[in-house]
């Protein structure tokens, strides 16, 4: 089994909004805001190679909306998904499952392209999709303050597609790699779990979307439980120390992975690593 990082390029959200009730103050250390006080963030993917299987994790914000839309996240930097993908040795038709934690657009963009002649169609043709049956109708049929992220081109030509099918908590894709959910940032994300040489690396998509989320109190404004996301934040890094496990992040412009370490105030951050240095 072999993984890879798959970087899909940067993007830019309020730094508000990613840290919540937590004052600039303390967070402008760890992510420098513009003058519109955007920060920047990667959308990192994860690839497994796994005999005849290769699983996608994620697949960044794409680029078939509107300029208007892209204009309030700036995407930008050298990297795409499919550049990325080729970079490691792979083409699109090679991909045979695509894990989507969640079906906001900076994770589902990629996911469906548009054709020449505007047609929407799924970028990876021979892959099973999967998703949650309670998070893809919650999508379906978002809340008023969700809506603005579940943007229906990105995920509804997955199913119109017969490509859609659905995992559930604690169920595995393959031997080696399996999912647990979680309901605080939206309903039924999925937090992949890769067991690898005897570790476990968890994707940590935005549960923890960098290192600067791990104290508890960081908890994005867009989670819809906050409250729900504090518990299970605090059981999962418990279980990172517990376990040494290591954490991957989806969202943090910098830092890939890390270790965590127990401390008199609260799981904090351990060692910074590189997927290279865990493999
Ligand atoms: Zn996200």
């Amino acid at each position: 089994m072999q993984l890879h990082s798959i970087d899909t390029g940067f993007f830019k959200l309020d730094g508000g909004a990613m840290f919540g009730v937590v004052p600039k103050k303390m967070w402008h250390k760890w992510n420098t805001p513009d003058v519109n006080n955007m920060c920047t963030w990667a959308m990192r993917c994860m690839l497994i190679e796994d005999g005849d299987r290769l699983v996608l994790i994620d697949t960044g914000i794409g680029d078939k909306q509107s300029e208007k839309f892209f204009s309030y996240f700036e995407p930008h930097g050298e990297d795409s998904l499919l550049e990325s993908l080729k970079n490691k040795g792979f083409h699109p038709d090679d991909i045979t499952d695509v894990l989507l934690t969640h079906l906001h657009f900076d994770h589902c963009g990629g996911a469906v392209y548009r054709d020449k002649e505007g047609m929407s169609r799924t970028q990876f043709k021979n892959a099973t999709y999967w998703s949650h049956e309670e998070h893809w109708k919650s999508a379906m049929e978002p809340n008023p303050r969700e809506k603005a992220s579940f943007l229906k081109e990105n995920f509804v030509p997955i199913e119109a597609n017969g490509q859609l099918k659905f995992l559930k908590d604690g169920e595995h894709l393959l031997d080696s790699l399996s999912v647990k959910t979680v309901s605080g940032h939206t309903e039924a994300m999925m937090i992949p779990h890769i067991d690898y040489k005897g570790k476990t690396i968890v994707y940590a998509a935005d549960l923890l979307p960098s290192a600067a989320h791990i104290p508890l109190p960081y908890v994005m404004a867009y989670d819809v439980q906050p409250l729900q996301t504090l518990k299970e934040k605090a059981s999962f890094l418990n279980t990172t120390v517990e376990q040494e496990q290591i954490l991957f992040f989806e969202h943090d412009p910098v830092n890939q992975c890390c270790t965590t370490q127990m401390t008199e105030k609260g799981v904090r951050l351990g060692e910074i690593l590189r997927l290279e240095d865990v493999l």
